[in-house]
């Protein structure tokens, strides 16, 4: 693969026959770009992917401690895959990775793993106690039956653990109203555990929808995500998320050219023109048509042309969460010897959420930690620190947990992403919580958002029904793919 994308990226591919002028351009190489790229070819239209990093896969980002094969790796993009989004799961197929499919542990899965209460960290077996403590501070005034009670304080825990700052600071009024309303269910259902002491959260907001309306509209546009994102149907894939993003390219015929960013769109009714910067080569070059996959967050700092009030409004008006990831190369798994096998602690502070990556691979290699994960507000405490002094702030905020951490050879390298800052997305991905359930705004949206301009089209995560999503990059390019080639038929 590495081969690959570096032989696309030789100079030689600034000809026209490798740019095209007969081609679709297609402006880049994310999963949207690539699943456009390979389904248009499969209708029999000729591309040319046109990337302006240079790596492919875009949010989808594997990084690898090491060139081997069996190098410790872990995600600092997109890290896994409900088992619900049939368009990721129907692409896994085509590109034959269904046997590289695992269950994704996620955060507080392993009973071992961490989270910060009023009393330190405590491990998840031994966390409710301090759980109820902390709810019962945090909402004195309230006395519940048992059941609502260890329902706030696992809500609360998870909203802790992977809220943003702003649910976070809501919390206590969050938890009074939602615990008025649980306290009138039967909720006993639902408890589980060897001392009867956690409660499937999930089940509960399944089995009593009614609990939604006590919810903000904060916590109710982000509700499904932390149910999600703790609860069971993730999946990941072995060996790396990059292997969808590799294996398409491997598949598509036409030029993947690398480190061609383009600074310009013009669109026109029956051509698009598109500026390219190549280095130092500026070139304007035409095409019957072209599928724009850039993040709006970067697209609204391009001059651009030849489109309505309307879309020019939707470009610029969505806005786009942060979110830095922080990985260590470690000598050993340390975290084994508290049992830790895998799962998340909630670790707090800037540091926020800390993964332990299923082990692959050669273990003298070393292994890889997901040391500080955080999101919105959060992402940006650590993400506005250079990257040295990042690593070095999360090993020290860290190693109150593990101490480890400090041993003299204990870390080999460290590698991060912020993306509020990447050059490439300039957001995590787009915002989206404030539209909760409300189907037909998302519907609404996601066609602005869609909307063609003349000969130019557009795709991406922004573009879909399930933004902030792998599988909504792929449902906004397969819209596109429909639309272009439609367009292009009835043209002939
Ligand atoms: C930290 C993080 C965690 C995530 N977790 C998950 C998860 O667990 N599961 C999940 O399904 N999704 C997750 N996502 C979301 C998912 O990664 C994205 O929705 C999806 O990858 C977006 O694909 P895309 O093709 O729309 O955009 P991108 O992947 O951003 O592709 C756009 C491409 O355009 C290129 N580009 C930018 N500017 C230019 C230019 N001027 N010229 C040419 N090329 C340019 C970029 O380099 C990039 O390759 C996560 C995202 C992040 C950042």
């Amino acid at each position: 693969m590495h081969a690959l994308t570096r032989m696309r990226s030789t100079a030689a591919d600034t000809t026209a026959a490798a740019l095209g002028s007969s081609r679709i351009a297609v402006v880049g190489a994310g999963i949207a770009g690539l699943v456009a790229a390979y389904e248009l070819e499969a209708l029999g239209h000729p591309v040319t992917v046109l990337e302006g990093s240079e790596r492919i896969g875009g949010r989808i980002y594997t990084h690898r401690f090491g060139t081997e094969a069996d190098a410790p790796h872990v995600e600092l993009g997109a890290m896994r895959i409900p088992s619900t989004h049939e368009l990721t799961m129907r692409y896994v197929d085509k590109l034959g990775l269904r046997s590289a499919l695992r269950p994704f542990c996620t955060m507080l899965s392993d009973e071992n793993n961490y989270l910060i209460t009023g009393r330190g960290f405590v491990q998840v077996k031994h966390a409710s106690g301090a759980l109820l403590a902390d709810l019962r501070r945090d909402v004195p005034t309230m006395s519940c039956k048992p059941a609502a009670m260890l329902f706030g304080a696992w809500l609360a825990a998870v909203i802790r653990a992977i809220g943003p700052a702003r649910l976070r600071d809501n919390l206590a009024s969050e938890l009074t109203t939602l615990l008025g309303l649980a306290d009138r269910l039967d909720l006993s259902p639902h408890i589980h555990g060897a001392q009867a002491d956690r409660i499937d959260l999930g089940a509960v907001f399944r089995a009593h929808p009614e609990l939604r309306t006590g919810c903000s509209p904060w916590l109710h546009g982000f509700l499904d995500d932390l149910l999600l994102e703790t609860g069971p149907g993730l999946m990941y894939l072995a060996g790396g998320m990059s292997r969808l993003t590799d294996r398409l390219v491997d598949r598509i015929r036409g030029p993947v050219l690398l480190g061609r960013e383009v600074v310009a769109l013009h669109a026109r009714d029956d051509h698009v023109r598109l500026g390219l910067r190549h280095g130092r080569l500026d070139l304007m070059h035409r095409y019957p048509a072209a599928l724009c996959t850039l993040p709006f967050s970067v697209l609204r700092d391009l001059p651009v042309s030849g489109l309505d009030r309307d879309k020019r409004n939707v470009i610029e008006s969505v806005t786009y969460e942060s979110a830095t990831k922080i990985a260590l190369h470690c000598r050993e798994a340390f975290w084994e010897r508290s049992g830790i096998r895998g799962g998340a602690s909630a670790t707090g502070g800037r540091t926020r959420q800390t993964y332990y990556p299923p082990r692959e691979g050669d273990p003298a290699k070393g292994a890889a930690l997901l040391a500080s994960y955080a999101i919105a507000e959060d992402g940006n405490l650590l993400g506005h620190f250079p990257p040295q002094a990042r690593h070095a702030a999360v090993i020290d905020e860290l190693s109150l947990l593990h101490p480890e951490l400090k041993d003299s050879d204990a870390v080999l390298g460290a590698a991060g992403i912020a993306w509020g800052t990447h050059r490439w997305s300039k957001g995590c991905t787009s915002h989206h919580w404030g539209w909760g359930d409300d189907a037909d705004r998302r519907a609404r949206e996601m066609r602005r958002a869609a909307r063609p301009q003349g000969r130019l089209f557009f795709a991406g995560e922004h573009c879909s029904s399930t933004p902030a999503w792998i599988n909504g990059a792929i449902e906004s390019a397969l819209g596109a793919v429909a639309a272009i080639d439609a367009a292009l038929r009835e043209s002939r």
